[in-house]
């Protein structure tokens, strides 16, 4: 028998991860657990696919059982089982380092339930035990094979017995220390609360061997021991129940369970429809920016579930790219089991389903921006820079969807304003929108080119985001109302001043501008007497549609 070591980084992130995940520990069962459905989902889903196997319900199920006497607790699944090198890369390899340098870059965030962004849910059970041992058998396969380890210092994987097909893992419940007292994970009625509070949708049931004592039938005052099976979840999955059975905290916990995010989700939307299509879904929005979110790794997308059963992790058909920050599962009876991604993308119910979705979450969006404000600047701050992006992609085609929603910086209170808001207020004699690009809004408010906007009382958008200028330059108009840059030639606003002592003084000017012209050279297209400035004794002006701001960011961007 040869023992393997684990990967390096795998060595550094179970130490990381069993030293710093303390409070949470009791999520290990919901990880082992969530990780049994699957199993069983798997060979659900194989059955439903494949005429050769049958999927009598009643055998399939997952059982913990609780043994004081020799500290262990162990999970019995009769799902899809795994061979031998499943055991060995699905059990030896722990994580990718992107994600190790995410929790090393954040690092003072505590009280973040990790685990699940690792997708590394196997190993908390060393948070709580010594020893694991798996022993598998794989459907399809004749030989099964153990998995045992101890934690940091790898996994030895040799031949074992075992029946029927499926996974059983025993935990070395850890001793009691001095600190730590681990008794708990063996008492069966906290193990049963723990189950309750994170499983109770898992759709297959959840049996636990609970023994206790009860008055004795037919007898005044006896009591009688007994040990029973009993079924602990009640496998409603939770997109099927109905919303005021539910409470905010059963949408988080599902969140958590589903390691959609290691955040507080901002708003969740879960929908029920019974209309040209049938489908359940529950959609978050998440409360913040995912550490790869705006990088080519970031993969969008729903889980999608055909009745029940899981075939897709990361639809991506699901999501419009603007809205792809948004987290969820999509379950739907008009889907067709065993249909391949290729169809799906074709398939015209799940068209249907997209579209549903993608305007139940801009109105969700817009009842958070009208209702809720704060959460939806909060928000904007995570995932705002998405929709302007959203607003520029495809030639603007979703700018109609998008533009309400955007919200920009604003001379007036300082405060983040949105499109509607800034045009409600517009003074009748404001012909524009106007806008000022800079690097942030303290530098944007010293700009020269504000001052005449300013004096007219005129409000004025902040644009510090590269993607600002362009989006808007995709809106073209609001309301009716033209955007117009503080350093474009015209600004509809000119002072009008008496025309003999403006003649006189251009003629008088003109030999100082030549030779100003003549010194800047091909930097600047001409000089010329401005009448917009107040306390500032020059500035750059833009002719055409480009500004100076658009310029930059088109001249720094790689050919
Ligand atoms: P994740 O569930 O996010 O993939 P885990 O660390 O929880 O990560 O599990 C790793 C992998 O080990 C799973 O993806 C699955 O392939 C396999 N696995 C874990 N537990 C079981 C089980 N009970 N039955 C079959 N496969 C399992
Ligand atoms: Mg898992």
């Amino acid at each position: 028998m040869e023992k393997k070591q684990f990967q390096a980084e795998s060595k550094r992130l179970l130490e990381m991860m069993i030293n710093s995940i303390y409070t949470q520990r009791e999520i290990f069962l919901r990880e082992l657990i969530s990780n049994a459905s699957d199993a069983i989902d798997k060979i659900y889903y194989k059955a439903l696919t494949d005429d050769n196997l049958v999927f009598e319900k009643d055998s399939y199920y997952i059982k913990v059982n609780a043994d004081k006497a020799n500290r262990t607790l162990t999970l019995r699944d009769t799902g899809i089982g795994m061979t031998k090198e499943e055991l060995e890369n699905n059990l030896g390899v722990i994580a990718k380092s992107g994600s190790l340098a995410f929790k090393k870059e954040n690092e003072s965030k505590d009280g973040h339930d990790i685990i699940g962004q690792f997708g590394v849910g196997f190993y908390s059970a060393f948070m709580v035990a010594d020893v694991v041992t798996v022993v598998s058998k794989a459907l399809g396969s004749d030989t099964a094979y153990k998995w045992e380890s101890t934690g940091a210092d790898g996994y030895t994987i040799e031949p074992a017995e075992k029946d029927s097909v499926g996974t059983e893992i025993t935990l070395q419940i850890k001793d009691n220390t001095e600190d730590d007292n681990y008794d708990e994970f063996l008492e069966e009625y906290r193990l049963r609360s723990i189950i309750k509070k994170y499983s109770d949708f898992i759709r297959y049931p959840i049996k636990m061997d609970v023994s206790g004592s009860r008055p004795k039938e037919g007898s005044e005052g006896e009591f009688e021991e007994y040990r029973e099976e009993q079924l602990v979840n009640s496998m409603v999955p939770i997109w099927r129940k109905n919303k005021s059975e539910l409470t905010a905290e059963d949408y988080e916990n599902f969140y958590q369970e589903k390691h959609y995010g290691f955040d507080k989700p901002i708003k969740h939307i879960h929908i029920s429809a019974d209309g040209a299509v049938v489908y359940q879904a529950i959609l978050y929005i998440p409360g913040s920016t995912p550490f790869d979110y705006y990088t080519k790794e970031f993969e969008k997308g729903l889980e999608l579930y055909a009745n029940g059963v899981l075939i897709m992790d990361k639809c991506s058909d699901l999501l419009p790219d603007y809205f792809s920050f948004v987290k969820g599962m999509v379950d739907s009876e008009s889907l067709s089991l065993n249909i391949s991604r290729e169809m799906l993308q074709h398939d015209r119910q799940l068209k249907l389903i997209a579209k549903n979705i993608e305007s139940k979450i801009k109105g969700q969006l817009q009842s958070l921006l009208k209702d809720e404000r704060e959460k939806y600047e909060q928000f904007y701050g995570a995932f705002g820079r998405q929709l302007k992006f959203g607003v520029y992609s495809d030639y603007g085609t979703h700018k109609d969807v998008l533009q309400d929603l955007l919200l920009f910086h604003s001379s007036k209170e300082k405060k983040l304003v949105s499109l509607d808001e800034y045009v409600s207020r517009m003074p009748e004699d404001q012909k524009y929108i106007y806008y000022a690009s800079g690097p942030s809004n303290e530098r944007i408010e010293k700009l020269p080119q504000t001052e005449l906007v300013a004096e007219k009382g005129f409000e004025i958008l902040y644009f510090t985001d590269d993607i600002d200028e362009f989006a808007i330059k995709m809106i073209t108009k609001y309301k009716d109302k033209e955007f117009r840059s503080v350093s474009s030639g015209d600004l509809g606003i000119e002072p009008e001043e008496s025309a003999d002592k403006d003649e006189s003084a251009k003629e008088a000017d003109k030999e100082l501008f030549e030779h100003m012209k003549s010194l800047l050279g091909d930097k600047v297209t001409g000089v010329r007497a401005s009448k917009r400035l107040r306390s500032h004794p020059v500035c750059l002006s833009t002719e055409g549609e480009v500004t100076i701001e658009m310029e930059k960011i088109l001249n720094a961007m790689p050919n």
